[in-house]
Parts: structure tokens; sequence; C-alpha cells
């Protein structure tokens, strides 16, 4: 592929001013556009060779796109401070994983194969204990990384230390939810502590970085009180935030909310007043339809994290044409890579649509474009910034994919290439809030030996001398 690259763009990690750049001469496919492309058999409008349109060029001032279509560049007396040359390359919208604990990088591979309660008590839970706000930096700015070169430029995170968090992808020059965990276990003491921290973190939301916003996270209904949900429940309607949580990700969860309180547990949140557009909640392995009907009203968002949930054997499968057919919206996450164990949300699509396809015994079932539009259109609608989609007037959050390798080639359709032969090493370049983070496979500003280096330090002291 060509290096185009030239000049210099503004430092990713500081300023919310947002880059300007023109993008040259890409393949540009919106989704739906591509669908009904192929469907109708249009095959002038995607050339002789199969997949090749008319390259579109791409003009980005304040981090917003401003023009685009073929021959588009920017006026002369008006240089941008970057172009690429995009020849041959495919533009996308970039990915947005809606559901990680970026940290967890540190605990990539550190007990895997092990049920989940051993796992999280022998391994998980202590390591964890001994995590300095440091190793959490370290961690996710290590995941950060990897998300940059896997063409994400977004992540939903809850964790403690949330401010290390902000800091490494946010100098790193990604955007985020980030969420400070939020566990009471039903005692009277802590939950107290709990809501004067996160009080305190509700106080200091404005100065976590340009692209970087906080939102409520209690981590289950099992591990925070009634209390304190529907006290955090309300912080979330009244201060405008998310509120991230851990949802019917279990059969246990299930059979024990039912126990305790009579109800399953999307309509125990109801309860408690957690139901509205604010809620996302991960996993919803256990919902059933007339749970999915509750969040689907109140305007709520589930995040489906396949390979998780099969790495952890949850035994169920989370309802997607259940939820389709109920109005919810989903978003795909790859939860925290001791669980998944990469952060690769073109990876996490294939494995969606396949373990949908499986579940519903109907291979119409979550098509490629569909599981594309769970990492870039749907979240654009819940965590924003813009639509998710490539378009004048959104935010110029976008990748470069390269499918010319052997193994994405013919190119029949590129959004089949990129969703079930790809993977994330085909993403060429990553730009997010119109700065290029990566160009050409080279991650821009930022030293990777040292980044490893810091992490592997921060993991062998965390996990002990087993590591
Ligand atoms: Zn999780």
């Amino acid at each position: 592929m060509p290096d185009g690259s030239q000049g210099i763009g503004g430092a990713p990690g500081t300023g919310a001013g947002g880059g300007s750049l023109w993008i040259r001469d890409a393949q540009v496919g919106k989704v739906g556009q591509q669908v009904r492309q192929v469907g109708q058999g249009n095959e002038a409008a995607q050339g002789a060779q199969g997949g090749e349109a008319t390259p579109v060029s791409v003009l980005v001032r304040g981090g917003i796109i401003q023009a685009m279509g073929p021959g588009v560049a920017p006026p002369p007396e008006e240089p941008v401070a970057r172009v690429l040359d995009a020849t041959g390359l495919h533009l996308f919208p970039s990915f947005r994983n809606g559901h990680t604990h970026a940290a967890m990088t540190l605990f990539r591979g550190w007990g895997d194969d092990m049920p989940l309660m051993p796992w999280l008590e022998t391994r998980i839970w202590p390591a964890e204990a001994r995590l300095t706000a440091k190793d959490v930096y370290r961690g996710a700015r290590l995941a950060g990384l990897e998300m940059i070169r896997s063409g994400t430029t977004y992540l939903n995170d809850m964790y403690w230390h949330h401010r290390a968090v902000a800091r490494a992808v946010g100098e790193l020059g990604l955007r985020a939810h980030v969420g400070a965990a939020f566990l009471d276990f039903g005692d009277a003491e802590r939950a107290r502590r709990e809501r004067e921290a996160a009080l305190r973190h509700l106080e200091a939301r404005d100065d976590l970085g340009p692209r970087i916003r906080l939102s409520l996270s209690p981590h289950a209904i099992y591990t925070v009180s009634a209390e304190s949900l529907a006290w955090l429940g309300e912080r979330a309607r009244s201060d405008g935030l998310l509120l991230h949580i851990h949802l019917s990700e279990n059969r246990g969860e299930v059979e024990n909310c039912l126990a305790e309180h009579g109800v399953r547990p999307a309509h125990f949140l109801d309860r408690l007043g957690l139901v509205g557009p604010w809620l996302v909640a991960a996993h919803g392995t256990y919902l059933d339809p007339g749970e999915m009907e509750v969040l689907a009203e109140g305007g709520a968002t589930v995040v489906t994290n396949p390979t998780a949930n099969l790495k952890l054997a949850t035994g169920g499968i989370f309802d997607y044409a259940g939820a389709r057919a109920a109005g919810l919206r989903v978003v795909l996450g790859t939860d925290g890579p001791a669980s998944n164990n990469n952060l690769d949300m073109v990876e996490e699509m294939k494995v969606a649509a396949l373990l949908q396809k499986h579940r519903a015994e109907d291979a119409t079932c979550l098509p490629a474009r569909e599981a594309l539009s769970l990492a870039t259109e749907a979240p654009g609608e819940v965590f924003g910034p813009g639509p998710g989609r490539v378009e004048v007037g959104a935010p110029a959050d976008l990748v470069l994919v390269d499918l010319s390798h052997p193994s994405t080639q013919p190119l029949h359709d590129p959004v089949s290439a990129l969703v079930y032969a790809a993977g994330g090493r085909a993403v060429h370049s990553t730009i997010c809030d119109g700065h290029v983070l990566m160009h050409a496979g080279q991650v821009e500003g930022v030293d990777e030996e040292e980044v490893v280096a810091h992490a592997v330090e921060s993991a062998r002291r965390v996990t002990g001398p087993r590591y």
C-alpha cells in the first residue's frame, strides 16, 4: 500500500479541537448502500472487479467530515494538517467497544480454561487487590494500543482507578466512557463510602480529558445493594449520565434474583427505577422476552459479548433475534481481555454473527452488515459522538482497511471480507476526532516497546510468583 502521509497532525492527547485531514481516493461504502448495490445486482456501481466503486475523497476539519465525494479537495488557501493517500484502501467508520475492562490486559492468559468462580477467587480477585493506579494506567495503555491497532477508537470501560484508565486512553487519542466499579455487597458502611466516592467522581468528571466522559458503573445486581442501585439510577437520571452494569450474565444470577426478589433481573432494575435511555446492560445472556420488552420500552441498550460468554461457558446465548423483535438496541463489546482474550472488535463481529446464526438455526440471522453496525452505528446512538457512519457532518472517527491480503481476495464484498475474513490486523490506519492515531501500521507518537514492557512489569508484580 502507498505511504501517502504528509505533514503532521495535531497531538491527539491534548485539546478537544479535532484534526484537519484530507483522505484521498478511498473506497467508501456506506454499509446500507453496499447492501443495496449487491442485493440489486448493481455490478456497475461495484465495478468490474467486484467491490471497487469510484474512489472517494474525504475532507475533515475540526474533527468533523466536512465534504466527501470523488475529487473532493481542500482549497489551496486552506491547507489541511494531514493528507492520507488511501488508494486501494477501504474506508469504514471506526469501531466502538460497548463493554470492556481495559486494564485487564494485565491478566490476559492468567488462568484460562478454569471454571468462573475458582478463576475469580484464586486468580483475578487476589491479583486485582494488588492493583495500583499505576498498574491500571499501564494495563489500559496496552489496551489502548491494541485497540488502535485493530481500529477501535471508543471504549465503554468499567474498572477501579477509572481516572488512570481515562488518562491512559485519553493520552492515546481515544474516546471513552469510564466508570468506577461500584460494589457494596449489601454492606451499609461500604455503601456509604462508595456513594461518597461516586459523588467525588461526579464533581471531578469535567477534568477527565477532552474525549472522556464519566459513567456510573454498579458492577451487578448481586454485588450492589438495591438501595445503592436505586441511588445510582437517580443520579444517572438527574445528572444525565450513562449507567453501565453487568446484567443477566449467568443462570445463577437469574435464579438468585427470582428467589430473593421474586422477579427476573431486568424487572428488578425496572422496579428500582434504573431502566431508561441511560441504562447500558452488558451481556443480557438470560434475558427473556418480557425483560427485553421492558428494556426496549425504556430505551435501554444491551451489550452482547459473545466471545467472553463462550469462553466463560455461561451456557445461555443472548437472544439477538428476540431483541430485534422487541426493538431493543444492541451493541457489541469484547468484555475484558482476561475473558476474551483480546480487544479485537473485528473478530468479535464474526463471533457474534456466527453464534447468532447457530442459535437461531438460521444462516440469515445477523448478517455481516448488521454485525458491522453493532460496532459502529448502534453504539453511535448511545455513546456518541455522531452517527458512527462515514458521512458529511459526522465526527472523523474512521479506519482505512487493507483488503488486498490473499485471505480477503477476491473481493466480492468488502463488508463480508472485513467481518468474516479479515480480523483486526487488516486495519491499516486509525483516525479519531480527525487525528491520525495509526498510519500504515505505525502507531504514531507512541513507544510501543515501552508500553508493552511496562504492562508486563505490572502484570508480573500483581499476579505474583506463579506468573
Ligand atoms: Zn464485564
